[in-house]
């Protein structure tokens, strides 16, 4: 297997069936090397620099029913908030303030905002503070909205895949939602001129390694500007209430294979990783990340947005999390840096 990495170190690109063997064959020793290989690509591109985004969610109605996620349509039992325009704009106010240069609107799909409504959004945040970096994340939406917000002034737009497999996709889904219109958004956002954020949930019910395999594929043909993975956790409002939780060894790993993949790439340790280990965000430094994205959210909506149980990060306010972030982070040797953060080698 370390035969197979040195290839993967070498030639960034293996085939499906060798990331399926990597995969499949995961140990400490494999662990070391792969962490080992990653944090080489890691410091050449990026130093010991940290990038922090400021994650404000703003809303969790959606219209959709994902069969894994806490703010699911069908979820009677979550408790609904939408903030108002000038409330949003507020958050990213805090957050310049406290060094985040990036801010990363994510709400669930839904309607109520209409695109000028996000328009209007993004030239607030623009026109206060023209050198913050605004990323979206709401979801799915046509080509049309998409350009309109990139001419408003967005930046990036994360849209995780969840899996490459269009068979693990209809698993994880309703009917109505469609893999093909997934991918065909990513390719859209992608050619628009956004930094582009993909991502994939790790063992995830029913996932196997060769889905795993297909999502590393995926990432090395598709070259996102970033990708964010996390374990698959439960929801206990949702069909996959009583499934597994991901393991921190097989994100860990995967993370550090990421790196090698496309050593440029933007890779956040994410909250889904600190949650399932209480230095999870350190851990995955050390394995290749070198993204955190604390809440900037209002701490009052913070526990109405869970997207799987136990998330952590739910009672600060966005100073405390910050200090809090800046602490760990310099644990591991490395440093939060007030910068926008772009993926080395992107030219708007
Ligand atoms: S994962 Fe996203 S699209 Fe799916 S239900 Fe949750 S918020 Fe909505």
């Amino acid at each position: 297997m370390k035969s197979l990495l040195g290839k993967l170190n070498r030639e960034h690109s293996l085939e499906l069936e060798e990331y399926q063997l990597l995969i499949e064959n995961i140990n400490p020793d494999l662990m070391k090397l792969a962490a080992e290989y990653a944090v080489k690509y890691q410091k050449e591109y990026y130093g010991n620099k940290v990038f922090i985004r400021g994650l404000v969610e703003f809303t969790n109605y959606c219209k959709n029913d994902c069969f894994y996620c806490g703010i699911r349509r069908d979820n009677r039992e979550c408790e609904r908030y939408r903030l108002r325009m000038d409330d949003i704009i507020s958050c990213a106010d805090e957050g310049y303030k406290l060094g985040f240069r990036t801010v990363v609107l994510q709400g669930g799909e839904d309607l109520a905002f209409k695109d000028q409504d996000i328009c209007n959004i993004i030239k607030g945040i623009k026109a206060a503070h023209p050198d913050m970096v605004v990323t979206l994340s709401i979801g799915e939406r046509d080509h049309d909205s998409y350009q309109a917000y990139f001419d408003a002034g967005a930046d990036r737009y994360l849209l995780r895949h969840e899996t490459a497999n269009p068979e693990l996709y209809a698993r994880l889904h309703p009917g109505e939602m469609s893999f093909l219109h997934r991918m065909n958004c990513l390719q859209d956002l992608k050619n628009i001129g956004y930094q582009v954020g993909a991502g994939f949930m790790v063992q995830s019910p029913g996932q196997t390694a060769r889905d795993l395999a297909m999502d590393l594929k995926f990432i090395e043909e598709f070259k996102p500007d970033m990708c964010g993975i996390g374990p698959f956790i439960s929801h206990k409002d949702t069909p996959f209430a009583k499934e597994k939780s991901g393991t921190l060894e097989m994100t860990l790993f995967l993370l550090s294979l990421l790196r090698i993949i496309y050593p440029q790439m933007l890779i956040p340790a994410t909250t889904a990783l600190g949650t399932i280990d209480p230095r999870g965000r350190e851990k995955g430094i050390l394995a290749g990340a070198n993204v955190v994205m604390p809440n900037l959210s209002p701490t009052s909506v913070r526990k109405m947005y869970t997207l799987y149980d136990n998330k952590i990060c739910t009672g600060e306010e966005a100073a405390e999390c910050i200090n809090c972030l800046k602490g760990r982070v310099s644990s591991v040797g490395y440093e939060i840096v007030e910068d926008a953060g772009d993926r080395v080698g992107f030219y708007k």
